[in-house]
């Protein structure tokens, strides 16, 4: 409270988190866009907390009835928290089992996502990719059949921007908001309700849904039209999957120098280079082992999809066009459900070759 009484606005808020690196990550403020002109939330905003709702905001919460579509790696543990804060949750996804452990946990399940967005006000979509957004959204017994004006869709798959507007002008034409929010963030950080929402749509859905993106997220950006936020997501995993590709390549490279990959690791933690998907991901491929937290597939669709992006803009994306044809060859080798990380075993084939 001393904290938000000695400055007088969020974007002052934001701008001392940016420079004051000490304040606990908890006083901190949520990022603003630098798309806005002004504010969206004066100081209210950060009520809604993603650490602890209080219990007014927990009944708020519980009043708002909400659909989540797609049970997989992410989707399982975003609904679980939405449980954990009081929401009353319903799910839906295609291979039924993966329901079990939420509806264990007290949420509703429907059969189909036409009955979901039909029951509820708010429907999250979580789904592989564009082909899968586009049929669970458009297609029979799907989610547009099901909602109506009032109600909300907000879709955090990734997908590119047509897939996202084709889904937004369906939802639309029944009166109801849509919203695209694709996450920034794998596994751990989707069970610890720490992802970064990259929003685009109505605007009046995204405030609508901001204290359902703070229970599973730790920021969220408003981008404004339909496909900014598709586009921001695939420029970063454009940049982590080149990333990824050159990180597994120096690895292997310290080794057949003579150097032990582990010190590589270490040295690069504590550079200028450092980055924690390094840290976390490193040990694991040394030995080999790669426990799926971002599946392969996907991080192959969105090379190809940010590939697709810059070719729209005729971008030149050499590196990450390199990097894909990576983790395309490293999908030959069956791995696609793999962690991403797993790219390296294309290098490592490719390096048997050549011995
Ligand atoms: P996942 O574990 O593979 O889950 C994919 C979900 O999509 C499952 O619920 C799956 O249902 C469903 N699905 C696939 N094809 C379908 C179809 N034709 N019809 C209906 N449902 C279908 O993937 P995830 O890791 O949760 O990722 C989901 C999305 O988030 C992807 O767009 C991914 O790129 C993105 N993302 C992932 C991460 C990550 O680290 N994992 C991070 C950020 C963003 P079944 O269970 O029946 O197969």
């Amino acid at each position: 409270l001393s904290f938000e009484s000695s400055y007088s606005s969020p974007r002052a808020m934001a701008l001392c988190s940016i420079f004051c690196p000490r304040i606990p990550v908890r006083f901190r403020p949520k990022p603003i866009s630098p798309f806005l002109s002004k504010p969206l939330f004066p100081l209210s905003y950060r009520v809604y907390s993603s650490l602890q709702p209080t219990p007014s905001t927990k009944d708020e919460l519980g009043s708002v009835s909400i659909g989540f579509l797609g049970m997989g790696i992410m989707g399982s543990p975003m609904a679980q928290n939405l449980l954990k804060a009081g929401c009353d949750v319903t799910v839906w996804n295609r291979t039924k089992s993966k329901c079990d452990p939420l509806v264990g946990l007290g949420a509703k399940y429907k059969s189909s996502p036409e009955e979901v967005t039909a029951t509820c006000d708010l429907t999250f979509a979580m789904l592989a990719d564009p082909e899968s957004a586009i049929d669970v959204a458009c297609g029979k017994n799907g989610a547009v059949s099901g909602i109506s004006s009032g109600k909300g869709y907000v879709d955090v798959s990734t997908v590119d921007a047509a897939s996202s507007i084709l889904i937004s002008k369906q939802i639309k034409d029944t009166g109801a908001l849509f919203l695209e929010a694709p996450v920034s963030g794998s596994k751990k950080p989707a069970e610890d309700g720490q992802l970064i929402f990259l929003t685009a749509g109505d605007k009046l859905l995204y405030e609508k849904a901001a204290p359902f993106l703070d229970i599973m997220g730790k920021s969220r950006f408003y981008l404004g039209d339909v496909g900014n936020g598709a586009a921001m997501k695939l420029v970063v995993n454009m940049i982590m999957g080149s990333m990824m590709a050159s990180f597994a390549e120096g690895i292997l490279l310290s080794q057949k120098v003579g150097l032990d990959p582990n010190v590589l690791v270490e040295v690069v933690s504590q550079g200028a280079i450092n980055a924690p998907m390094y840290s976390l991901k490193g040990p694991s491929m040394i030995k080999s082992v790669y426990p799926t937290a971002f599946p392969l597939k996907h991080q192959q669709k969105d090379m190809r999809l940010a590939l697709g992006l810059a070719e729209s803009v005729s971008q030149s994306t050499p590196i990450a066009a390199a990097a894909n044809e990576l983790y395309k060859v490293a999908k030959s080798y069956g791995l696609s459900d793999e962690d991403f990380s797993a790219v390296i075993e294309a290098l490592k084939a490719a390096r048997s070759q050549q011995s």
